[in-house]
């Protein structure tokens, strides 16, 4: 059975999709088998795999609305040896269409089931909202991984995603756990990135994950090559922070 992890955070701009793409690479390199799931419109991670999302035969527009099913739409990412779901614009549009259709809450879910022995990971990357699309995305996993920038408005936001976790956990999907907050771009000179950090850890104990990301220009350089940025430079310490959080997962996931 595949574990299915959202990476979720209301923010745009916090490094949801580099987490996503780069954590979908660090596992493919620790022979997992992996699917990333584009839920995000912009197609970001779709690009970053390598993948134009201009010249998609399905998408997962298609698959949402049951008009085509995961097989037909999946496609492999070459530079970081895994599958995706990829997704565009139109899937912007599902939101509106969705509405008329039966459980629709749950209609990504019931599409993954019929892959879900094929992968020992499936990787949901969500948009920035809290919207029918993201709650797709926690109907269908096990558990959240937010990546947090640890800047003072960082935490503002965190409470109403928390809170969003807690009524889907109650109401949908029991199964649903927050997995860990992931610092990303972090810059160890600032002393407000410590200070926000240590009362992350104080606050959340150890669902604050260990590895922590710091801010490097080769993951930001990456998605314009079409390549997660672990398989870009791996020597890089953004890629290495990475692979360390890739195997940070695979450690925790054994204890779920
Ligand atoms: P989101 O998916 O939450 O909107 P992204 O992953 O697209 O966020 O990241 C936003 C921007 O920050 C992108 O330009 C990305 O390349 C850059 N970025 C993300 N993580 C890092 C990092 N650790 N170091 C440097 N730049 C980063
Ligand atoms: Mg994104």
């Amino acid at each position: 059975m595949a574990k299915i992890f959202c990476v979720a955070n209301q923010k745009g701009g916090v490094g949801k999709t580099t987490t996503a793409v780069n954590l979908a690479a660090g596992l493919a390199r620790l022979e997992q088998r992996v699917l990333l799931v584009d839920l995000d419109p912009q197609g970001n991670a779709t690009m970053g795999a390598g993948i134009n999302k201009a010249e998609l035969d399905a998408s997962i527009y298609e698959v949402m609305l049951g008009l085509a099913d995961v097989r037909a739409a999946r496609v492999r990412s070459e530079t970081g040896h895994f599958d995706v779901l990829p997704a565009n614009r139109e899937l912007a549009g599902a939101e509106v269409e969705m509405v008329e259709l039966d459980n629709r809450e749950k209609r990504l879910k019931d599409a993954l089931a019929a892959v879900d022995d094929e992968y020992d990971f499936m990787l949901i990357d969500c948009p920035p909202a809290l919207s029918m699309l993201t709650l797709n995305g926690l109907c269908a996993a096990h558990g959240v991984i937010i990546p947090m920038q640890c800047e003072y408005y960082a935490l503002e936001g965190l409470s109403d995603l928390v809170n969003t976790i807690k009524k889907v956990h109650a109401k949908l999907n029991p199964d649903l756990k927050i997995i860990g907050l992931l610092r990303v771009m972090f810059d160890p000179r600032m002393t407000l990135s410590q200070q926000v950090s240590s009362q992350l850890e104080q606050h959340f104990g150890d669902k604050v994950f260990r590895s922590i990301i710091p801010r490097n220009v080769r993951l930001a350089e990456a998605p314009s090559y079409g390549m997660p940025g672990i398989n870009f430079d791996p020597s890089s310490k953004g890629a290495q922070a990475y692979l360390a959080f890739g195997a940070e997962m695979v450690e925790r996931i054994k204890t779920l």
